[in-house]
């Protein structure tokens, strides 16, 4: 048992009290005071320890080693101000402990809950400043599963049933349905909501039922062995509640629709997007076979018999193939690609008729610049360090092709 008198298992609404210093120590390195008796909540059982003040002292964390409760300082040369037999008046932030009693007690009867519908036990709980999670000793959780849980646990929390919390002799424990066994031996504080639910737990719970004020579940994801439900209660569920309401409310305005019909609007906006893009590639495509026509046309050279394109363009490698390809289409039979930018990239595409090989007439070009590629003998494609003018490599490619 703890040498401190822990005033929060009597009264969790306790937010000051008066108390002594009776030993100074240090959690992981930090600095931090025992005290005879005190209403912060050392962390345990998946709920974070309580912060406050003792005196004008900030108290960061409390931690418990069975021994004492320790009050962690944020500043450790308050500890010279904190010395043994110092008389303190404790404040703890009630904010953030009525936020974990709420989600605490929710814990207790979303547990209760899924345990009374589904036989689904709880494997362990996690409080954090973000989350509450439980994990379900469960395979899979249906939407319905949850519902009915969910339902149950709120209807117990409107009810507004008594939370008792009282410590139990191992003879009179046997007579109680706890929902899990206890750790601890000797007399063990026992949770309870009539009709509902008994568990062993040292923490800090609403007087009754209906300050929880609701619980919601907000999602949940199967992990290696169970299910993890994310939850949120009291003060929780209302932030999330309003901040799911902004963006939904925003969403909407901003596809002109009412929120009930935000998710047929998406929907809308998804399809009509997918037609878009494919009338886009379709244009894109024509679009493209035009200006490799065109170009067969303008740039056309003669190397003896063959018909020859050597022409300079910005685009990507993926743009710049396509060019080169559609220019064979359209007659061409050797056709010459170069873009500048950060890196001088080389297509060449070569009609099969032709007789030559795409690589070859790439490596002339690749070879000043210091550049790499490969390809096939109908298209090969190369870049390097853009340190060259890319229609100067392109002038010598043309000037090294064969005059058939
Ligand atoms: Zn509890």
């Amino acid at each position: 048992m703890s040498n401190t008198d822990r005033l929060y298992y009597n009264d969790s609404y306790l937010t000051e009290f008066e108390a002594r210093v009776i030993a100074q120590g240090a959690v992981a390195g930090h600095a931090a005071v025992a005290l005879d008796r005190s209403a912060f909540y050392p962390e345990g059982g998946g709920q974070p320890g309580d912060r406050g003040s003792l005196n004008a002292f900030a108290i960061v964390d409390v931690q418990s080693d069975g021994e004492h409760d320790w009050h962690v300082l944020n500043d450790q040369a308050d500890l010279g101000r904190l010395r043994v037999g110092t008389p303190v008046r404790g404040a703890i932030d009630w904010a953030q402990r009525l936020d974990h009693m709420q989600q605490h007690l929710g814990q207790h009867l979303l547990t209760a809950a899924f345990s009374a519908t589904h036989g689904y036990t709880t494997r362990s709980f996690h409080l954090s400043a973000n989350s509450v999670t439980i994990d379900l000793a469960a395979r899979a959780l249906s939407a319905a599963e949850v519902a009915a849980a969910e339902g149950l646990a709120n209807s117990v929390v409107w009810e507004d049933r008594p939370v008792v919390a009282r410590f139990v002799a191992q003879a009179e424990l046997a007579t109680i349905a706890l929902r899990k066994p206890p750790t601890v031996t000797g007399p063990v504080r026992v949770v309870s909501v009539p009709d509902f639910d008994h568990s062993a737990c040292g923490g800090t719970h609403p007087r009754s039922t209906g300050g929880v004020g609701q619980i919601v579940v907000q999602r949940w994801a199967k992990q290696k062995n169970g299910v993890r439900v994310e939850f949120a209660c009291g003060g929780r569920a209302l932030r999330a509640h309003q901040r799911l309401n902004h963006i939904g409310q925003c969403s909407a305005a901003l596809l002109s629709v009412g929120i009930d019909e935000l998710e047929a609007a998406v929907e809308r906006l998804r399809t009509s997007n997918d037609v878009l893009r494919n009338e886009i590639a379709a244009l894109q495509d024509t679009n493209l076979s035009y200006f490799a026509r065109d170009l067969a046309h303008r740039a056309l050279q003669h190397r003896g018999r063959l018909r020859v394109v050597a022409q300079t363009l910005s685009g990507q490698p993926e743009y710049l193939r396509s060019v080169a390809q559609r220019l064979i289409d359209h007659g061409i039979d050797i056709a010459l690609i170069g873009a500048g930018g950060e890196r001088m990239q080389l297509v060449v595409a070569s009609a099969a008729a032709s007789g030559l090989d795409a690589r070859s007439i790439l490596a002339v070009g690749l070879a000043p610049i210091g550049g790499r590629g490969g390809g096939s003998a109908i298209l090969a494609q190369g870049g390097g360090p853009a340190q060259e003018d890319p229609e100067a490599v392109l002038a010598a490619m043309l000037e090294a092709l064969p005059r058939p």
